[in-house]
């Protein structure tokens, strides 16, 4: 039969709810109680019954707790086989008897990490003896309870109670299941914390690709499939996480989010954040389609929609500022179907009239500061990763290299498509005008095809949006390895390009642009995307 709890240490740093679990343990269910010093001062104040547990190793706790629990008279208790006759002849033989409940919660590494402690503080809340007593409790879940969560403490009384003061084998493996992906994630903090250290002593900025990848990460969703209805899938959380990330951001309206939505959010989040001024960016299978900066929110939406209604259907949209009602009212006459739109905040305006679309996906970042330093992408067997493609856009680094010089007008929708084009996939081109990316070529294995894409686009979104066709401007996320990309745009009625130089054939490029008259700026770093 399941084992009677008679014995239980409880050891923890989160003291919630631990003084009514304890009691129910020692009033309802005569358990013996032994605890380690807080615990037992905060139990003995309560009125509960609490064993110390230097009365069990017959060691003082020492060491400014550092050595509390490591000892034969705790681990013995815990990992002796009770159906091992050797064993339990081993025990009696040494004193030791049987520990069959623990409940233990961990130092606040990650805490005090976070909050900026200092490497000696860092290292004390290590927590060794709870970890070990979690591993030796989970190891034996056989015969032992091991509790790790306050949520927890309830269901496992309320078994107790339907079970004659026992758990069950089913409940034990799955408490104990959840102690070693907990002590998985509690040693990759301190890994990568020692990482981090590490990298910061030796000068290092960026993703320092150590030797291990040490990182756990907890389901944030269950997603309903993957890419395709047969693939299972789930959105899981890196311990790392920026507080504005895509990953901890709230949903405030809507049905739950696909994988789809998931990663085309993400795309459409990373291109609106880049900017300083009121954004929105319309993205449709990893590209934005729609783009604009404008004073206003409101006028951002409206122009970004009108660079692309067709590909805009059942698209992200992703606003850098925060929603109110203007916007949602232009999105609505608009009939724009969305399937999700992320902001930093939402006005309760706004909020009311999206609730009036239940599948309309309403999610809200709280802030749009830094993202990840890293990014990662699985390969056949492995991980890649990568620092996050950001570097300092100051115009001041770029040259002109061309004869003319671009205009301020175009300068501004340079540097605007030159945000925008960074989004787009590779081989990527993007036409702007005005502050809107009024046509996208993304994804051709060769330039030339984008080029003609997005300037076919430019033209359909000009011509809608009463924007002459021969004050356009161009990006090219790499540089343009031959003339041929130039003609074409020029041919088109862009103005003034800018690439990040660097071809063999530069100078073919430059003289072509000099002979039609384009300006050419070179920013000397490349954005592709892949
Ligand atoms: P208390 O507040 O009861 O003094 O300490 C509780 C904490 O001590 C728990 O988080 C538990 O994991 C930790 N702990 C228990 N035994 C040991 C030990 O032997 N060494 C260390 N470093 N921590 C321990």
């Amino acid at each position: 039969g399941n084992p009677m709890i008679r014995r239980a240490l409880i050891s923890v740093t989160d003291k919630t709810g631990v003084v009514e679990f304890a009691r129910v343990l020692a009033e309802e269910f005569g358990v013996e109680v032994v605890s380690t010093g807080g615990t037992a001062r905060v139990l003995a104040e309560a009125g509960v019954a609490v064993t110390q547990v230097d009365e069990v190793t017959r060691f003082p706790e020492m060491m400014d707790g550092r050595v509390k629990t490591l000892h034969p008279g705790v681990h013995g208790g815990l990992l002796a086989k009770r159906e091992n006759a050797e064993h339990m002849t081993q025990a009696a033989a040494h004193g030791i008897e049987m520990i069959d409940l623990v409940a233990v919660n961990l130092y606040a590494f990650e805490d005090t990490v976070s909050r900026g402690a200092s490497f000696a503080e860092c290292i004390e809340n290590i927590d060794i003896g709870g970890p070990s007593m979690l591993r030796s409790a989970a190891k034996n879940a056989e015969s032992v309870t091991v509790v790790i969560d306050p949520a927890d403490y309830e269901a496992v009384l309320d078994e107790m109670r339907a079970n004659g003061g026992a758990t069950t084998p089913a409940t034990r493996r799955a408490l104990a299941l959840r102690v070693f992906e907990k002590t998985a994630a509690y040693d990759a903090a301190i890994a990568s914390w020692m990482q981090g250290v590490r990298a910061a002593e030796e000068g290092r900025a960026g993703f320092a690709a150590p030797d291990t990848l040490c990182l756990t990460a907890r389901k944030q969703l269950d997603l309903r499939y993957g890419e395709n209805p047969h693939q299972a899938a789930g959105f899981y959380r890196l311990p790392q996480a920026a507080p504005h990330s895509l990953a901890c951001a709230r949903q405030l309206n809507g049905k739950p989010l696909s994988y789809n939505n998931i990663l085309d959010t993400d795309a459409c989040w990373a291109l609106a954040r880049e900017f300083d001024e009121p954004a929105v960016v319309i993205l449709k299978h990893q590209n934005p389609c729609g783009s604009a900066v404008a004073a206003r929110v409101e006028e951002a939406y409206e122009r970004a929609y009108a660079c692309d209604p067709k590909s805009a259907y059942g698209g992200i949209i992703a606003v850098n500022s925060q929603v109110g009602t203007g916007m949602v009212e232009r999105m609505f006459a608009n009939r724009q179907f969305v399937e999700v739109i992320v902001a930093p905040s939402f006005t309760e305006g706004a909020l009311e009239l999206l609730a009036t679309k239940p599948n309309l996906r309403v999610l809200a970042t709280g802030g749009v500061d830094a993202p990840d330093a890293w990014e990662a992408r699985s390969v056949d067997g492995g991980i890649l990763v990568q620092d996050v493609d950001r570097v300092s856009e100051d115009p001041a680094g770029f040259t002109v290299a061309t004869k003319r010089v671009p205009t301020d007008d175009e300068m501004r929708d340079l540097l605007f498509a030159w945000r925008v084009v960074k989004g787009v996939k590779s081989n990527a081109i993007l036409v702007a005008a005005q502050r809107a990316g009024v046509g996208m070529g993304p994804g051709q294995p060769n330039r030339v095809d984008s080029a003609m894409l997005a300037c076919d686009r430019a033209h359909e979104a000009c011509a809608r949006m009463g924007i002459p066709t021969d004050a356009l401007v161009a990006a090219s996320d790499a540089f343009l390895p031959f003339a041929d990309s130039v003609h074409l745009l020029a041919a088109r009625g862009v103005r003034a390009i800018i690439q990040p130089g660097g071809s063999i054939r530069d100078e073919e490029c430059i003289a072509a642009c000099d002979e039609l008259g384009v300006a050419m700026v070179l920013t000397g770093h490349r954005h592709f995307k892949h």
